[in-house]
């Protein structure tokens, strides 16, 4: 039987509508600094649909694009003034970067309470002992979607494919924490040939590797739930990493690509801006 299809927008209306009250009842707006390096169409489109997310929801969005030539030191300089800006409740810098800027380094400046990614390492940390606040918004988006689900992830074969800092390894400790059992694959994984055993296996699989038609059809088990957060272009096309037209005759719930996790990404961005200013008011 071809599965249901496991959508992302309704839940961000939703959560949404709650952030939208939330904002309400803080009494002044949320402020949240967003900065791109350089020309890109990727990311400035990325920019434009948080400013629309943000607006929506009563959140200012303050857009800033420093040059191409910007050095590591001075974006630095650039994210320091950002943090002592007491208006400021939140930054996010916009990938890519040129290359002469190493993210991870640059991301460690932004202040944890302002680090509305939550990529920051002391956020990340306070995952692994439960305690986190502002959790990373893609894995976060995941979480949200399978809660939809109201599958029980006790005990749960849970695989996920790819273990990206931004998304594979802290979604992993997520689950953890909902005592799943997780198995996290990835390029060794598929070197060693043994990547189709394991998802084979999976009762719940989480793709994210940004290779379009990694995961086959064939290799999904009847009834398992698929999330595929990768996103490729094929031919002018959005697909995921899952061959979705084999992957729907056998899962229970499938995300569609586009139109899954993305729709929630950007909105756990806007509650974690949220959450980073009541922090800050000490609320
Ligand atoms: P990264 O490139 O940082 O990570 C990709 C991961 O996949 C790495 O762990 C890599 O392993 C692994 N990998 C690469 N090739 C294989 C393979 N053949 N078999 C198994 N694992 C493999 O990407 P991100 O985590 O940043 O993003 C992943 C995808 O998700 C992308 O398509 C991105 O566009 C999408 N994305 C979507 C979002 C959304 O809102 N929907 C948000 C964020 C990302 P190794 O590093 O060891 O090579």
């Amino acid at each position: 039987m071809p599965a249901n299809l496991l959508e992302g927008k309704p839940i961000a209306l939703k959560i949404k509508e709650e952030i939208k009250q939330q904002v309400q009842a803080l009494g002044t707006k949320p402020v949240l600094a967003s900065v791109q390096v350089g020309e890109n169409a990727g990311a400035e489109a990325y920019a434009k649909s948080q400013q629309k997310t943000a607006d929506s929801l009563g959140i200012e969005y303050r857009f800033q694009k420093l040059g191409k030539e910007t050095t590591e030191a001075a974006l630095c300089e650039f994210i320091q003034k950002l943090n002592s800006d007491k208006s400021v409740n939140g930054i996010i810098i916009q990938m890519p970067l040129p290359p002469q800027i190493d993210y991870k380094k640059i991301s460690q400046f932004i202040l944890p309470e302002k680090d509305v990614e939550g990529l920051h390492p002391a956020n990340i940390g306070k995952i692994v002992f439960g305690r986190a606040k502002v959790l990373p918004c893609t894995p976060a988006a995941v979480m949200e979607l399978l809660k939809e689900t109201k599958i029980d992830l006790n005990g749960k074969e849970v695989v996920i494919v790819g273990h990206s800092e931004i998304v594979g390894k802290p979604l992993a400790l997520l689950l953890l924490e909902k005592f799943a059992t997780v198995t996290v694959c990835h390029i060794g994984t598929s070197q060693a040939g043994k990547l189709q055993d394991h998802v084979k296996k999976a009762e719940i699989l989480i793709v994210a590797v940004g290779k379009a038609g990694l995961i086959k059809g064939d290799w999904i088990e009847e009834g398992t739930t698929v999330i595929d957060v990768g996103i490729n272009r094929v031919e002018g096309k959005i697909v995921g990493d899952v061959d979705f037209e084999g992957a729907s005759q056998r899962a229970s719930l499938i995300t569609p690509v586009p139109g899954g996790v993305g729709p929630l990404t950007v909105t756990m961005l806007m509650r974690n801006t949220l959450e980073c200013a009541r922090l800050q008011r000490g609320k």
